[in-house]
């Protein structure tokens, strides 16, 4: 019997797809999370840079503007302002004397709109007022002589952190991808895969020898779970095909003739049955030849009971190489008699397959002294043929009209083939 085909479900890109996604959904997430992080710290380290780097500018031009203040030089101190101005990140710059009168000023000519991020994180670093000193002779104390006032630009500030963020971000996520590109490949390599093979492995067992499952080679998995899982399922195979060598064993057993090797009386019966059923529905013949081997009495107490065990063998080899279409059986009935049943057989064809048997037995040539018919090992022969319809139940009708033939045979003096009278006439045969 065919096993039923098996569906197969396509584990490959799934299991891999699934364990892919999972692991860049997790370094996704921990990468926005450490990004967050990072732009905490990193606002921090902005502000102190903005603030370092505007005081050391003030302090690189406070000499010049001092200088501007007490010369009372406009030029002077409009070049201090201009200088101030070209790090882009200044908003406004005013110089004025001690007097509080403006020396120099510049404003950004176009303002662009502050954001309210901008706003909170550095709104409070962006105004710077210095008072100017000027030292006029060495040992002079250094003594005001103006002011210095700037303004940072937010919106300068607002736009380079934006600018930093998304550094870190893309930085971070591409980092994410990374690592998880070549986890989900670590993974699909050491786990998916071989996981894969043992899945194919197993779908391709044939599961009436599931022993001889094409059992993979785990490589660098010898001492870990997918070795031992593999040992496990080849365990389980193994034992699942004892099973069944053991049943295939017992069901021999149980229908061989453990003396001859051919069908033993219990098979015969299920089989005769199984072919009675068919031969019913579908209006097809079944013949029996039934056969005895002649004076075997005397044949054993002659030469023995090894000797007549030998012939017994032989005489099953004969029904078997005559008898061996697939369809056919021979079985040995008990004793020394022996049934072949003939599906889809007429008379004439079991009347011949029966003549087929007996040259066999003349062939073998065993010697029988005691016999009354021959001077070698000879048979009879009872064959009967039915056609059964509805009305006929049993094959044991058949069974006994071609016992009745054969103890026919032996009265009419043995060594001869006889069949019923009264059997259906021949169809459906190649024989
Ligand atoms: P007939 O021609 O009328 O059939 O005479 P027969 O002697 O063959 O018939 P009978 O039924 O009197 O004897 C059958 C003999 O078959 C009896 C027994 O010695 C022998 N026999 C039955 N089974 C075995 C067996 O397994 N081995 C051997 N060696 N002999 C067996
Ligand atoms: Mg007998
Ligand atoms: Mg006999």
């Amino acid at each position: 019997m065919k096993p039923a085909p098996r569906t197969r479900r396509s584990g490959r890109r799934s299991l891999t797809a699934k364990q892919a996604g999972l692991t860049l959904a997790i370094a996704l997430l921990l990468s926005i999370i450490a990004g967050a992080a990072e732009l905490a710290f990193d606002v921090r380290s902005m502000r102190q840079e903005v603030v370092e780097d505007t005081r050391y500018r003030l302090d690189l031009i406070h000499g010049t503007a001092a200088e501007a203040a007490f010369q009372l030089n406009p030029d002077l101190a409009a070049q201090v302002s201009e200088g101030l101005f070209s790090g882009g990140r200044v908003d406004s710059v005013m110089i004025s004397d001690d007097f509080g009168r403006t020396m120099a000023t510049r404003q950004r000519e176009a303002l662009a709109e502050e954001s309210q991020l901008a706003h909170t994180l550095f709104g409070d670093i962006v105004d710077y007022r210095q008072t100017l000193f000027y030292q006029a002779a060495p040992d002079a104390p250094p003594t005001a002589v103006g002011e210095i006032s700037l303004t940072l630009a937010l919106d300068s500030l607002g736009r380079d952190f934006t600018d930093r963020s998304l550094l870190i971000f893309t930085l971070g996520v591409s980092k994410a991808l990374a690592i998880a590109a070549l986890l989900a490949l670590v993974f699909h390599w050491f786990v998916t895969r071989p996981l894969l093979q043992v899945h194919a492995a197993i779908a391709s067992t044939d599961p009436r020898q599931p022993g001889q499952w094409p059992k993979p080679r785990m490589k660098h998995h010898d001492n870990d779970e997918l070795g031992h899982l593999v040992e496990s399922v080849d365990e389980l195979l193994q034992a699942f095909q004892q099973g069944l060598d053991q049943r295939d064993q017992l069901h021999q057993i149980s229908t061989m003739d453990g003396l001859t090797g051919i069908a033993n009386r219990r098979h015969l019966d299920a089989f005769l049955t199984r072919e009675w059923r068919r031969a019913k529905r579908y209006g097809h013949p079944v013949s029996v030849v039934f056969l005895d081997i002649d004076h075997f009495k005397e044949f054993n107490d002659q030469y023995g009971h090894v000797v007549g065990d030998d012939t017994l063998r032989a005489v099953a080899e004969v029904l078997a190489g005559v008898v061996h279409r697939a369809s056919d059986l021979v079985a040995r009935y008990g004793g020394e008699e022996f049934v072949c049943v003939l599906p889809d057989t007429g008379l004439e064809g079991a009347m011949r397959v029966a003549a087929r048997i007996q040259q066999g037995i003349h062939e073998l040539d065993i010697l029988h002294a005691h016999s009354t018919c021959a001077g070698h090992v000879t048979a009879s022969f009872g064959v009967a043929c039915s056609e059964p319809n509805e009305s006929d139940t049993s094959w044991e009708a058949l069974l006994a009209e071609a016992d009745r033939q054969l103890y026919r045979a032996k009265r009419l003096g043995r060594d001869r083939i006889v069949s019923a009278q009264d059997c259906a006439t021949e169809s459906g045969t190649g024989r």
